[in-house]
């Protein structure tokens, strides 16, 4: 897992979530299932802890605390549905 502390954070990630254009789909508000770029999912949680935004992918890189394309696609998921109450 890593903390979200800046965009910036996870700007490599999410640009190479846009080059890669990786599947995501909700399991509920807060936990997604991301498609890796070799096939299969990994799973990717999105939560508060003492107000730090943590996120947390299954994937190798996630593990070691590095910040993920999954958990960049991901992120982008949740802040829309964060602000979209229709899409919970
Ligand atoms: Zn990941």
């Amino acid at each position: 897992m890593f903390i979200l502390k800046s965009q910036e954070t996870i700007a490599k990630a999410i640009e190479r979530a846009r080059t890669i254009k990786p599947h995501v789909r909700a399991v509920r508000f807060g936990r997604y299932e991301v498609s890796g770029s070799t096939g299969g999912f990994y799973t990717v949680m999105c939560y508060r802890n003492r107000g730090q935004k943590v996120i947390d992918c299954t994937c190798k890189a996630g593990q070691a605390g590095r910040p993920c394309f999954h958990g960049a696609a991901a992120v982008g998921l949740h802040s829309y549905m964060a602000t979209t109450p229709l899409a919970h």
